[in-house]
């Protein structure tokens, strides 16, 4: 668990982080999400100590970091930036064992571990490990990045705006990519991002900064239905709310009695896939399957019904 414990970052007049309070469960993602100049990158780089708190403290698992020495924090403290930050002159492998190395890791576990990660972010290690990073697509090397940020398995990763510089269709990709990562090896995440939709669709909980100050801190549904302030209705955007709130909802959840025509929806479907589905076919209702059966059928009426707006 993470302890965040009235953080405080002035620079002369500017707070730029202001008495931040939050705690973070371990194994899960946590997106810090506000506009330029909110404060994100200065409350995450105070958590491994690349900035130095005016006020306030930090916990991991209950020990405060200012009782650590920085480089041995860092070490146990993943961080990845935007772009990806690789050495060039390095290989894959040798840029992903960077902190085994550091940590003197024996050198067949760090081997063993760089093939891990290769294999889990779907490059083939035989086909990558001794490439360089100029040999990468921008979306592989996005990849090595987060592989080398979690390779010494840290009790936390750190990402500022990790996905910034990928296009929009590579970055639908890296999101997913990383939740399913994320939930094979249970890491704990904060994550910074100026744009709400990545925010809503990676969070297990979302961290609305405006002004250096916390606004919000909820799951991502509570942000899209009950936003706390004007800022954050603003951030969510009116005309967003319902399809964003129906895309937090698993259709399943929605399934009634009934045998509706046309293919079931995926397992995992949303309420969103869901009303395209109808839409789409021009019909009333969709079915869907709940573990490869049959599980009734999800209606327009339902689906409009969730998504009004509820005063
Ligand atoms: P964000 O990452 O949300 O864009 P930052 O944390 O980078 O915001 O910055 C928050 C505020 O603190 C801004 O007003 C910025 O100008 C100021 N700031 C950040 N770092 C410094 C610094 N090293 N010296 C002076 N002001 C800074
Ligand atoms: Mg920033």
């Amino acid at each position: 668990m993470i302890e965040i414990d009235k953080l405080t970052k002035t620079y002369g007049e500017t707070r730029a982080v202001d008495a931040v309070s939050m705690t973070v469960e371990t194994g899960t993602i946590t997106a810090i999400v506000g506009t330029s100049g909110s404060g994100k990158t200065t409350l995450l780089r105070m958590i491994n100590r690349l900035v130095e708190p005016t006020s306030g403290e930090v916990r991991i698992n209950g020990e405060p970091t200012h009782a650590q020495k920085p480089h041995i924090l860092r070490r146990r403290i993943g961080y990845a930036i935007q772009g990806h930050g690789l050495f060039p002159h390095h290989s894959v492998a040798r840029n992903i064992a960077a902190v085994p190395e550091l940590l003197g890791w024996p050198k067949d576990k760090t081997a063993a571990r760089v093939d891990e990660l290769l294999t889990l972010f779907g490059m083939e290690p035989a086909d990558f490990r001794e490439r360089f990073p100029a040999e990468l697509s921008g979306g592989q090397q996005q990849r090595v990045g987060v592989a080398r940020a979690l390779a010494s398995r840290p009790d936390l990763l750190l990402m500022d705006e990790p996905f910034g510089a990928l296009d929009p269709i590579i970055r639908t990709r890296a999101q997913a990519d990383l939740k399913d990562i994320q939930r094979k090896l249970g890491s704990t995440i904060m994550l910074v991002t100026h744009d709400m939709d990545e925010a809503i669709s990676l969070g297990d909980r979302v961290a609305v900064m405006d002004g250096g100050k916390l606004v919000q801190y909820g799951p991502p549904d509570e942000i899209v239905a009950s936003p706390a302030t004007r800022f954050v209705a603003d951030m969510v955007g009116d005309a967003e709310r319902p399809m964003r709130l129906l895309s937090l909802i698993p259709a399943a959840d929605l399934a009634e009695d009934g045998t509706a025509e046309g293919s079931p929806l995926p397992a995992g479907a949303s309420l969103r896939e869901a009303l395209s589905a109808c839409l789409w076919s021009g019909r009333e209702a969709v079915p869907v399957e709940r573990e490869g059966q049959p599980a009734g059928q999800v209606t327009l009426a339902a689906i409009r019904a969730r998504a009004e707006r509820h005063a």
